[in-house]
Order: C-alpha cells, then structure tokens, then sequence
C-alpha cells in the first residue's frame, strides 16, 4: 500500500494536504473550498463553524450540529455527518488510512478537540480548551502520547492568570446578591454559548434566584438543555419573564455583542450590570459596574497542565498569544514549540512525514497575509477593543 504523506498548515482554518490531492479542512473560517475537501468543525463558536455554511460534508458531534443549526437563520447547505465522542471514524472520502477521533475539549456543549492518525503518526489539535471546574460540562480529556499537538493559545500569556473558578463563581454570587438586596435586578454580559449557560447553571445550584435569558442567549441555552443539560430559564419576552423582571429579582443574562442595556429595562428598573470575560483579570470595563474573569478558555496555567499531560513531542501554538505560549512550552516543559503560522512547510514534513517529495502549495505564502500585531499593541490593548475581546484575539 502507499504510504500517503501529507502537510498541514494554518490558512482559514487548519489545511491538510494529502499527497492524493484530497484536502481536510478543520474549523475553515471560509465558504470557499476546493471540492475535493472534506471538513471537521470542533465546535459552534461562530469563529470556528463558518464552514458549515458551504455544502461540503463536514463531521462535528450532534451537539455542535445542533448549536450551529440555532444560531442560523433560513436554511443550511451542509452535509452534516454526526460524530460520538471517543470513536475512532474514517471519513466518508477515500482518505487511505486516515483515522479520526473526536475527544471532549470541554470548552461549550459538544466541543471536540481532534485527534488525526495517520501514516503511524498522532496528531491533536485541541481546539479551543476549557478549564477547570465548569458545571455544564468535564474539564478537557488530555489524549496522551500524540507526536504533534495543535494547541489554542487564548489565554497562552502568563500574564492572564485567574483564581480558581470557585472562588470567582462566589465572588458573582455575592455580588449578584448584593445588588438584589437593593432590589434592583442583575445584567451578566457573557459568551452566548459556553459562559452564559455556566452562569444558569451557576444560579440555579446555588441560589433561589431565576434566571431570565435575553435574546439570542435563549436558544442555545435550549440546546443544551436538548442534550440533558439541566437549565432552568425564562425567555425575557415570555410573560413569565417579564414578571420576574418588574419584581426586581431577576439575574438577566444576555450575549456580550448585544447592546449593554436590554430594551426592557427602562428607568423605572433598577439594575446593577457585570461583563464576564477572561480578560477581566487584566482589564477593567468602565461600561459596567463590574467585571469577573469567568471564561470558557483555559487559563494560562490550565494550558500548560493539559500540554504536558499530552505528552507531545513537538507543539505548534494558534490563535491568541501564541508567542508567549510557545515560548512557556520550550521553556517550561521543555518541549519545542513554535507558534503555527510561523511553520515552514518543508520544516514540518521533514519532522512528520518520511516521503520526500511533495509540492508545495500556495498555504505558505498565504500565510503571511495575517502578520502579528506589533509586540507593543499585544502589550496595551486599549480598552475600546476589550469589549470585543475574543474577535481581537481571533484575529492575530
Ligand atoms: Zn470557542
């Protein structure tokens, strides 16, 4: 049999190429695709599923199928193929020997990292991990002993450091009681998917507070409750909703791209509001009364406790301060990393593939389209983009 050889790089999301001319594209941020591609999305933050929107088969699990399908309005062109967690699958396409297995990333309901076999080599990418200690979903399920890992880098600055979750999910506890005391209800500005549902779930085990959801916090909150998530909610616009509202009792969670001030609450509602982001522990937010670092990403700390229990041999760091994180690697665990956008392909295959020869493709060039940021601005962001955190990070 022929051994197939393959490269990988990052261009609108992550590329292999095969030496068969078939293409795997995982979390393509991107609608146009070659056809002989075939995709796998990790999870339904919209950063990482624009690829759904093409009509070439992708395999993701049933739950980030069915978080993608809530967030799109009219109809779907994708062909879906749902994927159970820890069952190795080929796909569909003659991919010779190529074997998948999607492991929780404990990162949103659903969310996978993804691990490639191939050519007798291992390959993660974790995707976007989570921390520890979440309600709604298991810390992330380190795959050990892979040759390659693919790792988020988020939150891959020492500098971003959180408390542990506990202490931070009593800190909005207290806080959230404090402003009801005064009567007045509570606005949580949160990540729709992942920390909004945290935040539910985070009321309803701990206090006797209900929880009203606004806009396009509501069906994916739905979701998970589909996928036996248990969340207790009111829909704002539902009648009962409204209710709890004017008692001034209610814990409003809302989308953090929404609007600071929901519609209904007008002058004659009091509220206290509070955004939730990991980068609260660095930043402050003066549109809000306060701030907690609560996040659905890994902290810095928590990246690299996954890392070594993966035991990679080499790491290649994406999105976020992938610099810095790469850089801890080398360092602290004393694995070569590098960031993934500055991979030579030649670089790449010498250490993963034993076949020689392959074409180079356009990728290599193409990815110096998106050059970092000067260290400077890594340094000060100011605070008008912190509002839209996880776009800037995206971005780099
Ligand atoms: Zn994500």
């Amino acid at each position: 049999m022929n051994k197939i050889s393959y490269s990988f790089s990052y261009h609108n999301g992550l590329q292999f190429n095969f030496s068969n001319n078939k293409k795997l594209l995982i979390d393509g941020s991107t609608t146009k695709i070659s056809p002989k591609t075939t995709s796998i999305v990790s999870h339904a933050h919209s950063d990482h599923f624009s690829v759904m929107n093409s009509n070439i088969p992708t395999y993701a699990t049933q739950e980030t199928i069915d978080l993608y399908l809530c967030q799109k309005t009219g109809n779907t062109r994708g062909i879906f193929h749902p994927m159970r967690f820890n069952e190795k699958f080929e796909l569909e396409t003659d991919f010779d020997d190529l074997e998948v297995t999607l492991v929780s990333s404990g990162h949103i309901l659903g969310s996978a990292s993804i691990l490639l076999e191939l050519a007798g080599k291992k390959i993660l990418f974790s995707s976007d991990i989570g921390g520890k200690g979440l309600l709604t979903i298991k810390e992330p399920l380190a795959k050990p002993e892979v040759d390659t890992l693919i790792v988020e880098a988020t939150f891959g600055s020492p500098e971003i450091s959180f408390q542990p979750r506990e202490e931070i999910s009593m800190d909005i506890l207290k806080w959230a009681a404090n402003a009801i005391k005064e009567k007045r209800n509570v606005v949580i500005s949160a990540g729709r998917i992942g920390s909004a549902q945290e935040l539910i779930k985070l009321f309803n085990d701990f206090t006797n507070l209900r929880v009203i959801t606004h806009g396009d916090v509501s069906p994916p909150s739905e979701v998970y409750k589909k996928h036996d998530i248990n969340l207790e909610f009111k829909d704002s616009k539902s009648d009962e909703g409204r209710e709890i509202v004017k008692s001034g009792e209610a814990v409003i969670i809302q989308s953090r791209e929404r609007k600071i001030v929901p519609y209904f609450l007008s002058e004659h509602i009091k509220y206290r509001s509070a955004i939730v982001t990991g980068m609260a522990s660095r930043f402050s937010y003066k549109d809000f009364d306060a701030s907690f670092p609560l996040s659905s990403h890994a902290s810095f700390d928590e990246l690299l406790d996954y890392i070594s229990k993966v035991t990679p041999k080499k790491v290649f760091t994406l999105y976020g301060f992938e610099k810095k994180l790469a850089k801890a690697i080398s360092n602290e665990l004393q694995i070569p990393a590098i960031p993934l956008k500055d991979k030579s392909l030649e670089e790449g295959l010498e250490n993963l593939v034993e076949i020689p020869h392959l074409k180079k493709t356009q990728n290599i060039n193409l990815l110096t389209e998106k050059p970092l940021l000067p260290e400077e601005q890594q340094k000060k962001p100011s605070l008008q983009k912190d509002k839209t955190l996880d776009d800037f990070f995206r971005k780099r």
